[in-house]
């Protein structure tokens, strides 16, 4: 929980399990899964599926998006007004728990590769 508090970059399982390694050397994978899980069972933790082939973990109580770069996968947070969260228009018999908002597209660092590339191919 205190590397989650300190980590707001929104690690996977297996970050979270290479950065503890070195000060928790008798830690399995298997108690990172089973912790985080109980954190997000808890609320304390919230699970990020934007990420396709990994989940991320978020300790980030403070109300946000995540926007996600398409080319390097990168999960930058992004601010939210309450007022930008849109209504839930479900039925009655739907139960909400959570919100999350994503946001997709291209960071600045791979717009400027991309540019840069463009100007090699112009040449
Ligand atoms: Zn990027
Ligand atoms: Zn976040």
């Amino acid at each position: 929980m205190q590397y989650l508090l300190q980590n707001f970059t929104h690690p996977t399982v297996d970050q979270i399990y290479a950065d503890l390694l070195p000060d928790m050397p008798t830690l399995s994978k298997a108690t990172v899964y089973n912790t985080l899980k109980l954190f997000v069972d808890k609320k304390a933790v919230k699970a990020i599926y934007i990420d396709e082939r990994n989940v991320r973990y978020d300790a980030q109580t403070r109300l946000h998006a995540h926007f996600k770069c398409r080319r390097c996968n990168t999960i930058r947070e992004v601010p939210l007004e309450e007022s930008d969260v849109p209504p839930f228009r479900g039925t009655p018999d739907l139960q909400l728990v959570e919100t999350q908002i994503y946001y997709l597209g291209i960071c600045g660092k791979c717009a400027e590769q991309q540019r840069t590339v463009s100007t090699i191919l112009v040449q």
